[in-house]
C-alpha cells in the first residue's frame, strides 16, 4: 500500500498542485494525507478539510503556523510527522515557485526529509521514497513526471468547488480555468485527457547517518 504525504504551504495548494495524484494514489490502494503549514483565515482549514474529503483521502493535518519560517520547532515537528506517517512518496512546491512562501516551504521540507532518514535523529527513522515537486500557479518546464489523472478528473473540480473564499477573488472563473487548462495541457503532452506535472528531485546522501548506507546493486 504506497502512502503519499503532501506538505503544503496553504489550504487550495494540494488541490491546484496534486489533488489528482493524491486522489488516485487513494482510489489505488493507497493512502494520501495532507499536512498543510498554514491555515489564515482559519475558515480555510474547514475549506481543506472538505478538499480532502471531495479527493477521498485521509483528513489532513494543519500546523496552523503563523508564518512560513524555520524558526523554533517547525523543521522537528515536519520531520516526527515524516516519520509517524511514513510516506513512500512526498510531495511539495517547486524551489522556483514566484510565491515566497512555497519556497521558504520547499526549503523546509527539504530539510526535514532528510533529519526523518537520520538514526542520530530517530531510533526508527524513515527514509522518503520519492520527492515530486508539484506546480500550482508557477509552470514547470521540463516535467519528469506526467501523471494521467483523467480517472479521478471528477473528484479534483469538486474538491477546486470547495474553496469559495478563493474561487470569490476572481469573477472570470481563474482558478477553475486555470486548473483545467493546465490538466490539458499536461494530458496532451502525456497522451491522456487530464494530467499533472512534477519534477523528480533526487535524494540526498549526505553522511554516515542513515540506516542502509549503500545500496547493494546498481
Ligand atoms: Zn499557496
Amino acid at each position: 500500500m504506497r502512502r503519499a504525504l503532501a506538505i503544503v504551504s496553504h489550504p487550495d495548494d494540494e488541490t491546484f498542485g496534486c489533488g489528482g495524484a493524491l486522489a488516485l494514489n487513494a482510489q489505488q490502494g493507497g493512502s494520501s494525507q495532507v499536512l498543510c503549514l498554514t491555515s489564515d483565515p482559519p475558515e480555510r482549514g474547514d475549506e481543506l478539510k472538505a478538499a480532502c474529503k471531495a479527493l477521498e483521502i485521509d483528513e489532513p493535518v494543519i500546523m496552523g503556523l503563523e508564518e512560513i519560517s524555520d524558526e523554533g520547532d517547525v523543521i522537528r515537528r515536519i520531520s516526527d510527522h515524516i516519520v509517524s506517517y511514513k510516506p513512500d512518496i512526498l510531495i511539495t512546491h517547486l524551489p522556483s515557485d514566484y510565491h515566497r512562501d512555497h519556497r521558504a516551504t520547499y526549503e523546509i521540507v527539504k530539510e526535514a526529509v532528510e533529519w526523518a532518514a537520520h538514526t542520530t535523529t530517530y531510533e526508527e527513522p524513515w527514509l522518503v521514497g520519492r520527492l515530486l515537486l508539484m506546480e500550482v500557479n508557477t509552470l514547470i518546464s521540463s516535467p519528469h513526471v506526467l501523471l494521467d489523472v483523467s480517472e479521478v478528473w471528477a473528484l479534483k473540480e469538486a474538491a477546486v468547488e470547495c474553496y469559495p473564499t478563493q474561487l470569490a477573488k476572481f469573477e472570470d472563473g481563474y482558478y477553475q480555468r486555470f486548473t483545467r487548462a493546465k490538466a490539458e495541457l499536461r494530458g496532451v503532452q502525456g497522451g491522456c485527457e487530464y494530467a499533472e506535472a512534477f519534477l523528480e528531485e533526487p535524494l540526498q546522501r549526505n553522511g554516515p547517518f542513515y540506516e542502509a548506507k549503500a545500496s547493494k546493486s546498481l
